[in-house]
């Protein structure tokens, strides 16, 4: 028996989990005064989230093997680095959970994760060659050949979102300029839909996919056009340099199966001019733990 914690932007999960099945969870989302102190607020919430879990299924704190935890931003072995959207630099959550917990504590980069969760459960399950690609509020993910996951030594790598499509484009939070994820990233495009239909950029994922698909105006439809020109371009570039058998797209991506823009990916990522690469074209599949990933993948 494992714990998984998924940390996000915006909220903190915490699941029992028994292979790749989700026992119980907890979730909290953050409000603004969780975030004066948000170190303390992870480590306690995470605590008492685990606790309550380990309570209510009656499992001993001695049985849990191990806790993973999923976070975005760049991770070492040990600690977050920089998790830019929850404001954290230089916290060793492992640490602090080890020495409360008494229970062995390992972190990865949350596309990772959901890279591992595909890979060893899921869609990717099959391949052996193979690139997980996150869509979501930026852009992440890993790559895959003969089966092992390649990490580098130093932090996580595989920063797909930060490679450069468009010389001198929109500015980046990475300081960069013209990055894959400004263009390609869910959080993207929904700002820019809403900013055309004069809507709050907070709208619900499954009402962005259905604006989407609005036929008659035509910014949104040149929007959409645009949208799936980039994706085709920064997936083509993948499908260059790894030659995978299979690319997986999750993140909020995953739920677009039945949506017809998939269908137009698919098509794009088809055309001669797509890649160098004349060899078979890669599957394009869809993540089969959509947002579960992260906290299935943590514990592995
Ligand atoms: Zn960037």
């Amino acid at each position: 028996m494992r714990i998984g914690i998924d940390l996000g932007g915006s909220h903190i999960g915490v699941g029992l989990i028994y292979k790749d099945k989700i026992l119980d969870t907890r979730q909290k989302n953050f409000v603004d005064s969780d975030k004066v102190n948000i170190k303390k607020t992870i480590v306690d919430t995470s605590i008492a989230m685990i606790k309550d879990l380990l309570k209510s299924q009656n499992i001993a704190q001695s049985d849990i093997e191990l806790i993973g935890i999923a976070s975005p931003g760049l991770i070492d072995s040990r600690s977050i680095v920089r998790a830019s959207n929850l404001s954290l630099e230089n916290f060793c959550l492992t640490e602090e959970l080890e020495s409360r917990l008494r229970i062995k504590v390992k972190i990865r980069n949350d596309a990772k994760c959901c890279a591992m969760a595909e890979k060893k459960y899921g869609s990717l399950k099959k391949y052996k060659d193979c690139v997980f690609l996150c869509i979501g509020t930026g852009i992440g993910g890993a790559a895959f050949l003969n089966g092992k996951l390649l990490e580098p030594n130093g932090f996580s790598g595989f920063e797909f979102g930060h490679m450069i499509i468009e010389k001198d484009g929109r500015s980046c939070t990475c300081g960069k300029k013209g990055c894959f994820e400004q263009y390609a990233s869910i959080s993207s495009v929904k700002k820019r839909i809403t900013t055309i239909l004069g809507e709050r950029p907070d709208v619900s994922g499954q009402y962005l996919r259905e604006q989407l698909l609005i036929k008659d105006n035509p910014l949104v439809k040149l929007e959409v056009e645009s949208w799936l020109n980039y994706l085709k371009i920064g997936i083509g570039n993948l499908i260059d340099i790894f030659e995978p058998e299979a690319i997986c797209l999750g993140g909020s991506f995953s739920h677009y199966e039945g949506n017809p823009i998939l269908d137009r990916l698919i098509v794009k990522l088809g055309e001669s001019d797509t890649t160098f690469t004349t060899s078979k074209k890669p599957d394009i599949v869809l993540a089969k733990y959509k947002n579960d990933s992260g906290i299935i993948g943590a514990t592995i």
